[in-house]
């Protein structure tokens, strides 16, 4: 755009007080005169810094260069108009939002307010500007930022209620009328209270005006505090509730937020009651293998004890058919000893109270290895362990897990085989993760986890003895000692038995 000279008797600042040339400067909102041609006569350096053009470009063009359209040709008629007419349409001084074009193009909105005065015998006009675009923006993110919250109030699951310091209600959103069976036109400034039942409703009043008086605010909290709302009906619900308070520029205000939780509740007690029937069928279950185990041990010591003399006096007066049933008579007995011997131990699992201290693991090895001397010695097994640390648990129980695991490594081998054992511990996050390995004759994959049920056996009792409750043993124990316990095996492979225990020490003893 070419530089123009400033149009002949334009009104210079020379021309003005230094008062009008002062305010003219130093204005924050841009003033320009034009003349009644649309002429640019003056520009401030508001305006050099709303236009980004500088007073000598802009001076003498016409001031359309600053409007895009439509505001562009508006200008054009009003102009057409004034000379025409004479008469000028002037915006006026109460400002008028209109837009303007800088000098790099972009389009910005400003608030323009236009006065007319005469100078050597001919019209001007003043304009003041002043770029709103800032605020425009801040009109914007206001008006998302409420949208956002309004669409978030109204759209929310959850009751949100706000209340000034009276408890008076101000909002009441959808999800509370569906909550509270009322519209909110109809709580619309009503007390707090018709929503609450005795004794939140005293106990609220009570916060209210302890509020009231000290200023202090007896705020529950955003952590949520269960109480009971009443609803339209009268009837009474347990809800969650959370509150929080802000201040406007009218006072102070309470944000309540609210859930329903009557089908929580209700669900949370039949899954306390369901727990409670659990717990006292397997009491009662546990009770039962113990008596019954208990009280069955002595008819069977009797039969086992009697086909015993009946074997080694009285032999002798039986033909062969006869001595084959007495034996099996008497294997069946001594059987049916172990299976009781086994149960009872497995029912008392649950029944004795546990004395828990520190356990030395490697001790209870050793432990282990002298009550089954004679199967380690018959079987030539060899036992390698890497250093076991200290747990805390019961030392007869975690002799037990260990004693069981490693009587089944020795037993559950193929025949002439040379068994080793080796037991690994390796620390994880919180636990031990201890591992008795084998080089036995595994188990089928369909299998490894059967095999921790009580009586499950993958063999019969004339090809391996046993009773099928070593494992249910094991993980009783595991379990009340916090842990897990699990297999991986597969046939002719060997197994390896796992079992974690939480940690007590954070290193095992070297
Ligand atoms: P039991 O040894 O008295 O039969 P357990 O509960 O100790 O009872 O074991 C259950 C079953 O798991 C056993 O019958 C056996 O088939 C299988 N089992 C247990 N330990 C091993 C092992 N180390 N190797 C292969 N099979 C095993």
């Amino acid at each position: 755009m070419p530089i123009q000279a400033p149009p002949q008797n334009a009104p210079t600042t020379e021309s003005v007080t230094p008062l009008a040339k002062a305010i003219f400067d130093n204005a924050i909102d841009g003033l320009i005169t034009i003349d009644d041609q649309g002429i640019i006569e003056s520009f401030n350096p508001a305006c050099e810094k709303i236009f980004g053009y500088e007073a000598f470009e802009i001076v003498g063009h016409n001031i359309r260069v600053l409007m895009p359209e439509p505001y562009h040709s508006e200008h054009d008629g009003y102009l057409e108009h004034y000379k025409t007419t004479g008469k000028a349409r002037i915006i006026g001084t109460s400002g008028r939002e209109v837009s303007g074009q800088r000098k790099d193009g972009t389009i910005f909105p400003l608030d323009l307010s236009i006065s007319r005065f005469e100078h050597d015998g001919r019209q001007h006009f003043c304009g003041i500007i002043r770029d709103i675009s800032q605020h425009k923006q801040r009109e914007k993110e206001l008006r998302d930022s409420e949208s956002r919250i309004r669409s978030l109030v109204t759209s929310t699951v959850d009751g949100l209620i706000t209340i000034n310091a009276s408890g008076q209600i101000d909002t009441f959103n959808p999800a509370c009328e569906k909550i509270f069976g009322y519209s909110a036109a109809e709580l619309a400034g009503k007390n707090i209270r018709v929503l609450m039942p005795e004794p939140y409703h005293s106990e609220h009043d009570g916060y209210l005006e302890n509020y009231q008086r000290t200023g202090q605010a007896h705020i529950i909290g955003t952590s949520g505090r269960e109480v009971r709302g009443r609803r339209k009906d009268g009837s009474e619900f347990p809800m969650d509730l959370s509150i929080s308070r802000y201040e406007l520029d009218d006072g102070v205000y309470f944000c309540g937020i609210i859930r329903d939780i009557t089908k929580a509740k209700a669900a949370e007690d039949s899954r306390q009651q369901l727990m409670q029937r659990l717990m006292e069928s397997n009491t009662e279950l546990e009770r039962f293998a113990y008596v019954a185990s208990h009280d069955m041990q002595e008819p069977i010591r009797m039969v086992a004890n009697f086909s015993e003399i009946l074997v080694n006096e009285y032999q002798a007066q039986l033909d062969a058919d006869g001595r084959e049933f007495l034996e099996i008579i008497n294997s069946s007995a001594i059987r049916l000893q172990d299976m009781v011997h086994d149960l009872l131990q497995y029912a008392r699992l649950g029944r004795e109270s546990l004395s828990f201290g520190e356990v030395n693991l490697e001790e209870q090895l050793e432990h282990v290895k002298i009550n089954l001397s004679e199967l380690i010695r018959d079987s030539g097994v060899e036992i390698y362990n890497a250093p076991l640390p200290v747990v805390s648990g019961s030392s007869v129980q975690l002799l037990r897990l260990l004693q069981n695991l490693i009587a089944n490594a020795i037993k559950y081998q193929p025949a002439n085989a040379h068994p080793v054992i080796r037991i690994t511990c390796d620390p994880q996050d919180n636990y031990w993760r201890i591992a008795v390995s084998d080089n036995g004759i595994g188990i089928s994959s369909d299998f490894v986890t059967q095999v921790f049920e009580p009586f499950r056996r993958l063999h019969t009792w004339d090809a391996i003895k046993g009773t099928g409750l070593g494992l249910a043993v094991c993980r009783k124990i595991v379990e009340s000692h916090d842990g897990q316990i699990w297999a991986n095996s597969s046939p002719g492979n060997g197994s390896t038995f796992y079992f974690t225990l939480p940690k007590t020490r954070e290193r095992p003893p070297q």
